[in-house]
């Protein structure tokens, strides 16, 4: 009966958590700045960029969707 409960509660913190979707990007500000005035990220775990209006953050991560 535990066994089977513990496999349940395993089995939710899975899918609650989704673990192989989870994306960790950490973003860097580039000191490089675009001629509009925004700002440039860049992901240090992908590679990924994303210009944002100045004072923003990302806090997705792209990997995948270019
Ligand atoms: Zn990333």
């Amino acid at each position: 009966m535990f066994l089977i409960l513990g496999l349940l509660i395993v089995l939710a913190v899975l899918l609650i958590l989704r673990p192989w979707e989870r994306r960790e990007c950490r973003w860097r500000q580039d000191a490089r700045k675009l001629a509009d005035g925004r700002v440039l990220f860049t992901c240090m775990a992908c590679g990924a960029e994303l210009a944002l209006p100045k004072g923003r953050t990302p806090d997705t991560c792209l990997a995948g969707e270019q």
